[in-house]
């Protein structure tokens, strides 16, 4: 089931996400909503908070090519276990700050240990687009959004403009 997404600014998305103590079905059907909110957004990545949920779960799939089957990965308590010194800049963006984007500098590689919903420990490399969405998604889990790796001017530019989007989304529900 699809579900609603929350926009920047929102204090459920400034929020630390408690560790998920037990893999039941419930979580798994919050991970299957969770990869079809991403996947019908559509998005390459996907926080728990992002849905309102403060639970320390995440979904990705960064597979470009359009041909390609889709790479689904479901993170439960994920951790940076290492991370290079070469760093990398991507343009990102976030289903919460729908069109908004900006040039953020993040590791390259990344290690990343986590249990998957059949509560096996994983432990797995991740470079390029999938090393950003990975740190990208895990900053979500501590409260933190892409934008608060930016400039604080670029950064309130960007707060103001979304008031304004939810204003106007809240004025149209309200005709
Ligand atoms: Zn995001």
């Amino acid at each position: 089931m699809k579900r609603p997404i929350l926009y920047h600014p929102d204090p459920r998305l400034k929020k630390l996400c408690v560790p998920v103590s037990d893999i039941t079905d419930e979580m798994r059907l919050l991970a299957d909503d969770m990869l079809e909110t991403m996947y019908a957004a559509p998005g390459i990545g996907l926080a728990a908070p992002q849905i309102g949920v403060l639970s320390r779960i995440i979904v990705m799939d960064c597979e470009k090519e359009e041909d390609a089957d889709p790479n689904p990965i479901v993170m439960i308590n994920p951790e940076i276990t290492a991370q290079s010194e070469e760093t990398n800049v991507y343009e990102e963006g976030c289903l919460s700050i729908p069109e908004h984007y900006a040039e953020v500098t993040r590791p390259k590689e990344v290690e990343v240990a986590w249990i998957d919903v059949n509560g096996v420990a994983r432990k797995q490399g991740f470079d390029g687009l999938w090393a950003t969405c990975v740190q990208h998604e895990i900053d979500h889990l501590n409260g933190k959004l892409f934008i608060d790796h930016i400039g604080v001017m670029k950064r309130q530019l960007i707060t103001r403009k979304m008031q304004k989007f939810k204003r106007e989304l809240a004025r149209k529900k309200d005709d």
